[in-house]
């Protein structure tokens, strides 16, 4: 590993903890970089040796040191999956495309940890992953921007005449307008060829997700549950993104 992908992966750790603190902010309706992190019970600021990704909450045993509220399970999770999304990219983005492979990563965990939270994925994070994919298209493997921009089409299309579908004959709300943004966004990575499996991926997680959720509730699932689809959508991209062959559409190599 060089020193750059090491850096990219402790990049990640803080990456976590910044996109854990964010999105609780979001679900709080709070400004998303309001000044310094402070305990979530009793406010209380915390000092720099409290930050530090995954130690902290395993020296303090989960707890706060003033309050000994609980802390949570979300905020070591979102920091080991900021450094496992960079390891993914370091091991499997293809050839030329860490760094968009790794700040992919990153866009998607802010909107699954968002999605979790509110089921809501807000449109400027999707925006952001549309608008990095296309600069990955445009420096990378320009002459295949017809594949991409189908694929921004189709992935975004489909969902969308799902949503309206459902809501016609069922008369409620099934899936998100953002579901099909992000599936659209995504769309602009893995083209169009890539949307079926990312789709596939998508509905097999989540419903797996969604069967353990209800064992562990001892509540049975029901067709008007509530389940965050986001955060499978963005799994299913990320990982047909880095699954892809190499130069399967990538014709340069740049950083
Ligand atoms: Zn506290």
């Amino acid at each position: 590993m060089t020193a750059f992908e090491l850096f990219l992966v402790l990049a990640g750790l803080l990456m976590g903890s910044g996109i854990d603190a964010a999105a609780d902010r979001f679900a709080r309706e709070e400004s998303w970089i309001a000044g310094r992190s402070r305990c979530r019970t009793c406010e209380r600021p915390l000092a720099w040796y409290e930050l530090v990704p995954v130690l902290s909450w395993a020296a303090m045993r989960g707890r706060c040191r003033s309050c000994h509220a609980a802390i949570g399970w979300s905020a070591p999770l979102t920091e080991l999956a900021g450094g496992a999304l960079a390891l993914a990219g370091v091991a499997w983005a293809p050839p030329g495309t860490l760094v968009f492979t790794v700040l992919l990563g990153w866009l998607l965990l802010a909107l699954a940890a968002i999605d979790l939270r509110t089921y809501l994925l807000p449109d400027s994070l999707n925006a952001a992953v549309l608008a990095l994919g296309a600069v990955m298209v445009a420096l990378t493997c320009p002459a295949d921007w017809p594949v991409h921009l189908a694929g921004v089409v189709i992935g975004f299309g489909l969902l969308w005449l799902v949503e309206v579908l459902y809501r016609r004959l069922r008369g409620r709300d099934g899936l998100g307008r953002g579901d099909a943004k992000l599936l659209g966004a995504l769309g602009m990575w893995v083209g169009a060829p890539g949307i079926a499996p990312v789709l596939l991926i998508a509905s097999l997680a989540g419903i797996a997700a969604a069967l353990a959720g209800s064992v562990r509730k001892a509540a049975p699932l029901r067709a008007t549950s509530a389940i965050a689809f986001g955060p499978w959508i963005a799994l299913g991209g990320f990982v047909v993104w880095v699954m892809q062959p190499d130069d399967f559409w990538l014709s340069s190599q740049i950083y």
